[in-house]
């Protein structure tokens, strides 16, 4: 049921015929000048000649190493008719990469079960392993699994992302004002801070970055994880463990250990999305992720969980909603001028940004001919006000409460894409791959 407030609410909206207010800074970046000699080099082609002239160990190794300069997340080795495929994922895309010739592909494979100490002979089950190698004088962690195909054994290697010391939140694509707005919620005492997306949209870097911010030798800090990314000197981090401690489990013994802050690396189910918040509640500041594809539909599926409105309205103090979105290669972008539908799109007025430059990428060595390198988060963060809290408290359908936080200032995922946009970091049709406009 509407209440009065949110109705008027809705009908000033109605007549204002959608059309949300969009101040966009119209900065534009400069032409960047980077160092073209280190990262112009065509890592495809160096592989390609070190297959033919390199040792089994060194090429193994290079394929490693090339992968990390690369900022690759994964590495997959895929046996095929005639030979074997590597492919690196990078900015959330698989590149091929090199193609090893028929008799170097045993070898290969082999040489890297070997290194993460997997039983050579066992081909026809799936196993996991671990690999750590330097990069730049750093240990980098790699997770091996192996699989069996009809071709033979495909093994994909994860790497895991360096995170950085705890730095401003704008570093991870914040907004200024997101990032204020952010820093402020997390030195509450109590409450719930949860951060939506889907998978690889860098949910666990916000936390780990909210966590690093506060941590301090005056607070206890406690996480449950599945697994543990990254470690937070003075934080008592855990790992579930399948059969024995899961995230319910998990939650149950860390509220029994005194905490101030807890993070659950992931909401799965209705119990431990009853006893976080039931925490959140009672005196502890929580952090979890969830699934969800924004801010107001993520409270719907905490509803569904059974978490009633009158529990979350008191114990929510926002909900962060993100995405990683691909930025424009600086070693081969250009400017152009914008026609008449990207302005439609990026909502400015034809007549009045005619001229408007935007950017993209051509395509170089660099980025592996795609036009874009690296990635950086956009945001929406619903912040629970007075205003929200009375509609989460009454079950206020997604919808309404989405028109209710954009009216109430919030910054919509479609709206920080647009702001990267304007700025030059990214493209729409980036951001059209990413988000509905
Ligand atoms: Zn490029």
């Amino acid at each position: 049921m509407l209440n009065q407030l949110a109705f008027e609410r809705l009908t000033a909206l109605a007549a204002d015929n959608g059309q949300a207010g969009t101040e966009v800074a119209m900065t534009v970046v400069g032409p960047l000048s980077p160092d073209r000699t280190q990262h112009q080099r065509d890592v495809r082609k160096e592989l390609q000649e070190k297959s033919v002239t390199a040792t089994l160990s060194e090429l193994v190794n290079d394929v490693l190493l090339r992968a990390c300069d690369c900022q690759a997340t994964d590495i997959h080795f895929d046996p095929q008719e005639n030979g074997l495929r590597v492919r690196y994922r990078i900015d959330g895309q698989l590149q091929d990469i090199l193609f090893i010739e028929p008799a170097m592909a045993t070898p290969v494979v082999s040489r890297l079960k070997i290194m993460s100490n997997l039983n050579i002979v066992e081909r026809r089950h799936s196993q996991d392993g671990r690999i750590t190698i330097q990069h730049h004088s750093h240990p980098r962690d790699l997770r091996l699994a192996t699989f069996p195909t009809t071709f033979g054994e495909k093994i994909v290697i994860r790497i895991h992302e360096v995170l950085t010391d705890a730095q401003d939140f704008t570093h991870l694509g914040m907004e200024h004002e997101q990032a204020e707005t952010l820093d402020r919620l997390i030195t509450q005492p109590y409450g719930a801070v949860l951060v939506a997306g889907p998978v690889g949209a860098g949910k666990t870097s916000t936390l780990y970055n909210c966590l690093e911010r506060i941590n301090s030798p005056m607070k206890n800090i406690m996480t449950i994880e599945d697994p543990i990314e990254h470690r937070i000197p003075g934080v008592n981090q855990a790992q579930i463990t399948p059969g024995e401690m899961g995230f319910s489990e998990g939650l149950r013994a860390m509220l029994r250990q005194d905490p101030d802050v807890i993070m659950i690396g992931e909401i799965r189910d209705d119990e431990t999305a009853r006893i976080g918040i039931r925490a959140a509640l009672t005196g502890v500041l929580v952090f979890s992720t969830l699934h969800g594809s924004d801010a107001p539909s993520t409270i719907s599926n905490l509803y569904n969980f059974g978490i009633p409105g009158y529990q979350l309205s008191s114990s929510l103090l926002a909900i962060v909603s993100q995405r990683l979105i691909r930025k424009v290669c600086p070693y081969c972008r250009v400017s152009y001028t914008a026609g008449e539908k990207e302005l439609t799109a990026l909502e400015l007025d034809p007549a009045e940004h005619g001229d408007l430059k935007l950017h993209r990428g051509l395509g170089c060595p660099a980025c592996f001919q795609t036009g874009y390198l690296g990635r950086t988060g956009i945001y929406e963060i619903m912040v629970v006000g007075d205003e929200l809290r009375d509609l989460i408290f009454q079950q206020i359908p997604k919808d309404v409460l989405r028109r209710v936080a954009m009216d109430l200032g919030m910054r919509t995922l479609k709206h920080s894409a647009i702001h990267k946009i304007l700025e030059g970091v990214t493209t729409l049709e980036e951001a059209y791959r990413i988000i509905s406009f």
